[in-house]
């Protein structure tokens, strides 16, 4: 018997692919409305995908991998569901922030103001620069034809470029569309996150009662109209009339998954527009705190601003010596490929200009390599140069009535967050049982 005959281990009428915010929101949704039998299959063995609430690395505390914040407290569905589980949450306040320079040395709070209104500026140059041109360019080159490269290269300036808008985005400003790199929406009302269990908590309040099955890779998905859908697997071959596909972005790329037939073209090409971004996280516990112990965040303006120039202060709102820092930009692939110990140098020195020249060793460092996890392929998507609006749009599209989509990458108004992930699973499970 060929593997593609394989057995059949379960039949179903909706299976949703993958175990994330998106797929269980999705399932939730379908369940509340009390018509279906869904089974949700994963490949790992844990649910939450790009949101991973690691408990077991750190001592008494849970450390976010993936997404941490909720971004935007103000009419965002996750603050509901946080409520509902009773998960604690923290603001964190993005101006509660020390700066400094180069040397080490702490910089003055308006010249970070003055320079984010300079920032600020430069953007809307680059807007009205880009805008002149008769075809979609990178951010960075627009920056550079309206600001010139000499402006780009003043430690606040490449600063905020790196830490707020390469984070913010996910991607190189050399990648990023200057058309379009902004055009989602954001909900209001500031950030916060989970001091106490991890966003993992509303995963696990909103997935109560739907069968999850772990460690289930999906190798192929054969769908058409009035013949349902086929999920072959490494377990075997699950049947149903429906199925939502959440798989990431990254994943859609790399063709891990094979689809029979093949998707439409226009959504092979949108997806492929689309850029799947990449940022990573460097953990450290210590001993002893040798930093400002009520400062939120670090700043530090040196040379290489992808590489650990951003600090968040988990003192603050976890009570252990624990910084989290990020390799954004190009350096996040670059981070990569580099040993644990390379990188432990690589922060400490920074660690030790600015703080402290004799600031021990961390007792624990754990890096995050999200571009290398197979089933993530990064860590959210991007409108890379010549991708707009449209193309989040064709990646939600249902194909044959029976293959439908859900992920963060499907969400053009909020691509990217988990807000968006959670939204783009309630739209999927409307508009299955809208078609059917
Ligand atoms: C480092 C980092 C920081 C972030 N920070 C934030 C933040 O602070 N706030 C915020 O709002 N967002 C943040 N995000 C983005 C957010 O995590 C994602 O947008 C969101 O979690 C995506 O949810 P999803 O359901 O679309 O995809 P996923 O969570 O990736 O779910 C897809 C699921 O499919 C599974 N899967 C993949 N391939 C297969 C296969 N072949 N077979 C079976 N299963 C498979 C995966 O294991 C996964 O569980 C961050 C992401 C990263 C990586």
């Amino acid at each position: 018997m060929s593997r593609r005959d394989g057995p059949i281990i379960a039949t179903t009428e909706v299976i949703v692919v993958g175990a994330g915010i998106s797929g269980l929101a999705a399932s939730r949704e379908l369940r509340r409305r009390g018509k279906y039998d869904v089974i949700v299959i994963e490949g790992r063995d844990r649910i939450g995908g790009r949101i991973h609430s690691d408990a077991s690395s750190f001592p008494d505390v849970v450390i976010d991998l993936g997404a941490a914040w909720i971004h935007g407290m103000k009419n965002n569905p996750l603050v509901d569901i946080a409520k509902q589980c009773r998960a604690k949450t923290y603001r964190t306040d993005d101006d509660n922030i020390i700066m400094y320079n180069a040397r080490g040395e702490e910089m003055r709070h308006d010249e970070l103001e003055d320079a984010e209104g300079e920032f600020l500026r430069m953007l809307r140059g680059a807007e009205k620069y880009a805008n002149g041109k008769n075809s979609d360019l990178s951010l960075r080159r627009a920056l550079e034809g309206s600001a010139g490269t000499k402006n780009l290269l003043k430690p606040l300036i490449r600063f905020q470029l790196s830490s707020y808008l390469e984070y913010d985005f996910g991607a190189p400003a050399s990648q990023l569309s200057a058309w379009y790199y902004d055009d989602d929406k954001e909900y209001k009302g500031g950030d916060a996150l989970f001091p106490d269990g991890g966003y993992i908590q509303l995963l696990q309040h909103i997935s109560r009662g739907i069968r999850i099955d772990m460690n289930v890779a999906v190798e192929s998905i054969e769908y058409g109209k009035g013949s349902g859908v086929l999920i072959r697997t490494n377990r075997g071959t699950y049947k149903a009339k429906f199925a939502i596909c959440t798989l990431p972005i990254g994943v859609l790329q790399a063709g891990d998954v094979k689809f029979h037939p093949p998707l439409p073209d226009p959504k092979i090409r949108a997806l492929h527009r689309l850029g799947s971004g990449l940022v990573n996280k460097v953990i450290l516990s210590f001993d002893a705190c040798f930093w400002p112990e009520t400062t939120q965040y670090f700043g530090v303006c040196h040379d290489a601003p992808g590489k650990y120039s951003y600090f968040l202060n988990a003192k603050l709102f976890t009570g252990r010596n624990i910084l989290v820092t990020v390799a954004l930009g190009d350096h996040a692939r670059a981070v990569e490929a580099q040993s644990d110990r390379d990188v432990q140098a690589e922060v400490m020195r920074i660690l030790r200009d600015v703080f402290d020249a004799n600031a021990p060793d961390p007792t624990r460092l754990l890096v995050t390599r999200w571009g290398q996890e197979v089933y993530s392929r990064g860590s959210y998507s991007y409108n890379k140069v010549g991708a707009t609006r449209k193309d989040f749009k064709v990646a939600a599209e249902p194909v044959d009535g029976v293959l439908f989509f859900a992920g963060e990458h499907t969400s053009a108004d909020y691509r990217g967050s988990v807000h968006g992930a959670y939204l783009s699973g309630i739209r999927a499970a409307k508009e299955l049982w809208d078609n059917d």
